[in-house]
């Protein structure tokens, strides 16, 4: 997994995101969802996988409902380090706007153990299937979800909540902090003195 496509859309120089190195040699997996406000307010779903991390942009963020399937646009993989990455993206930039960390924690693929290579070997075959079922244990995600490729193309999947007893209907999103920070969008927003009118 090259992260040559991350490279090419950013100019290190003019921002502060990472620019990466493949980072292996920790016990478990991470994931981490970040909050990002950029020309469409999004939420951006990594899962570690062979020490980088692979993306997916979900416009509507995930959901707790079982009965919510969410669109996710695999993107490209990101460093490892992205996982941290909170801050202003500076205008003109890729991805120009705010990010904050809305959730991080580790996650397995389901039927997993404690061997992380084993957990990458069942994770690979799953996300060549286009069929990736995982359990996080976030701050904020916990329980199983599946990850569903749409077939119709190579970038469309769907994030779904399987039933469990984290399941709800509860909108998670309403929790806005970043679990890094206790930081908001919107607070970033105002320190930046980016001033916006519609948010969620
Ligand atoms: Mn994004």
């Amino acid at each position: 997994m090259s992260l040559s496509d991350y490279r090419k859309k950013r100019n290190f120089k003019n921002t502060k995101e990472p620019a990466g190195k493949v980072k292996p040699g920790h016990e478990e997996l991470v994931f981490t969802v970040q909050k990002h406000d950029a020309s469409h307010l999004h939420y951006d779903f990594r899962l570690e996988l062979g020490g980088v991390l692979l993306s997916w942009a979900i416009p509507k963020g995930p959901s707790m409902n079982p009965e919510d399937k969410r669109l996710a646009m695999k993107v490209e993989d990101h460093p490892f380090d992205y996982k941290d990455f909170e801050g202003t993206i500076p205008k003109g930039n890729y991805g120009a706007g705010e990010v904050i960390v809305w959730d991080t924690g580790i996650y397995l693929p389901a039927g997993g153990g404690t061997d992380k290579s084993e957990n990458e070997k069942l994770l690979k075959k799953a996300l060549k299937k286009g069929d990736i079922k995982i359990v996080l244990l976030g701050k904020k995600l916990k329980g199983e979800f599946a990850l569903v490729n749409m077939r119709k193309d190579e970038k469309s999947w769907l994030l779904i909540k399987k039933k469990d007893e984290y399941s709800s209907g509860v909108d998670i999103l309403k929790k806005n902090k970043s679990v890094i920070s206790g930081k908001t969008i919107e607070m970033l927003q105002k320190s930046d003195g980016r001033k916006k009118t519609t948010k969620k």
